[in-house]
């Protein structure tokens, strides 16, 4: 039997071809319900996991799903009861611990944590929280606080700048902060793989969201338990702050950042396609803080949190679908690529026996998808320091033993 796509001889059982991932067993020209990071989810789904922690989410996803949703229902029973600090502090740290968890699990930094950490976490948080703190005192000291006179005016006024701060200034400035951290880190030689941007990208959104909320609920977080309130509104509010608004920045500038890192060896950098990412995420987040200003014009607050749900779940709803889309093509198209440079004569990558992380059948050697389940081997945890067959060409100084020909290490391809 042999490839339609790509003429690879395969063996008679393969489901998919182990070169350039298509499904020889349908006649469908692309494998629409077979995502590349997980087969066993069609590419346009709402799976969120898989979707912003694409690595090895075969194997693990079930613990960060679980990890997630605990840690929401501590935020939103704390919230119900009225421990209003502690729900703060859990919506605004929930999300980033769960994802360093996942970079440490995957090993992601490649046994570099403090800059990776640095870079994609805490250069972000630094500066949204400087950020956040500059505009949201300026909205604080431009509020009509007890002027009698003229107040209608000065109302109306103070709503048009906090609508122009939060769907101009906030999604601008702040997507610029987010992006620095990722593309430094995404211009590394042992971080330039596609799934590695789209995951800085979402750890730098996470990371900004957490400054975020800590300065525009300082006052709920350091104001002590709270006995009156109304438990439908401080849930809700919870819920937006602390999971839904993480999520729609982190794959907003995962994007942008999947875009910058591209496909195959190397990162394509600053080409019109990342600035199309990164002018999507900006709109993302317009679309996202100007209708949360708008709907916190209503009379009914808890009118008004309901409606940011909706209106936030819709805008995280196209992101992820989008995301998961640049994943599935962007993982297809370079395995083709890279088979196409292997007939042209490029070498081969060093490769020793694999097992496919998601069925765990041994995959063929060099391969790029497993031929029995689909799914993509770059999809698969880094190995790190662990992995006990390092490239044979001294000198390489990523000892990352992945199948993936983009993994190959020949310093000469890495200085770009
Ligand atoms: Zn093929
Ligand atoms: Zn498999």
């Amino acid at each position: 039997m042999e490839c339609p796509q790509c003429h690879t001889p395969l063996p008679d059982v393969a489901h998919y071809c182990h070169t350039c991932g298509r499904d020889v067993r349908s006649s469908a020209e692309s494998r629409q319900q077979h995502f590349a990071v997980k087969p066993d989810e069609p590419v346009a789904s709402f799976a969120i996991v898989s979707t912003i922690m694409p690595r090895g989410s075969g194997q693990r996803g079930q613990t960060y799903r679980i990890t997630l949703v605990v840690a929401l229902v501590i935020a939103l029973l704390a919230a119900c009861f009225g421990a209003v600090p502690l729900a703060v502090l859990v919506a605004a740290f929930a999300i980033p611990v769960v994802y360093i968890m996942y970079l440490y699990d995957v090993n992601l930094w490649d046994d570099n944590p403090v800059q990776v950490t640095v870079m994609a976490f805490l250069l972000t948080f630094v500066l949204g929280l400087g950020f956040t703190m500059l505009w949201f005192v300026g909205i604080g000291t431009a509020s009509p606080g007890g002027s009698g006179a003229g107040q209608g005016a000065a109302v109306s006024s103070v709503n048009l700048a906090g609508l122009l701060v939060a769907a101009v200034l906030v999604p601008v400035v702040g997507e610029i902060i987010r992006q620095v951290g990722p593309v430094f880190l995404a211009s590394r030689p042992r971080f330039d793989d596609l799934l590695d941007g789209a995951s800085f990208g979402v750890i730098s959104g996470v990371a900004f969201a957490t400054a975020d909320t800590l300065v525009r609920h300082w006052e709920l977080l350091t104001g002590g338990f709270t006995r009156e309130i109304d438990p439908g509104l401080w849930m809700s509010l919870i819920f937006l702050e602390g999971f839904v608004k993480p999520l729609v920045i982190g794959t907003a500038s995962g994007i942008a950042c999947a875009e910058f890192s591209g496909l195959g060896r190397g990162y394509d950098g600053f080409t019109p396609r990342y600035f199309r990412g990164v002018a999507e995420a900006i709109l993302a987040n317009v679309l996202y803080f100007g209708g949360i200003q708008l709907f916190s014009n209503l009379e009914n607050a808890t009118l008004s949190v309901v409606l940011s749900i909706v209106w936030g779940l819709l805008i995280l709803g196209v992101l992820v679908i989008r995301m998961r889309r640049i994943l599935h093509v962007g993982l297809l198209e370079a395995a083709l690529e890279a088979a196409q440079a292997a007939q042209a004569g490029a070498p081969l990558p060093q490769a020793e026996q694999q097992f496919c992380a998601q069925c765990e059948m041994p995959m063929i050697l060099g391969s790029s998808f497993c031929s029995a389940c689909g799914a993509s081997s770059r999809a698969r945890a880094k190995d790190g320091q662990t992995a006990l067959a390092q490239p044979v060409g001294a000198g390489s100084p990523a000892p990352s033993a992945s199948p993936a020909p983009s993994a190959t290490t020949t310093t000469e391809g890495e200085q770009k």
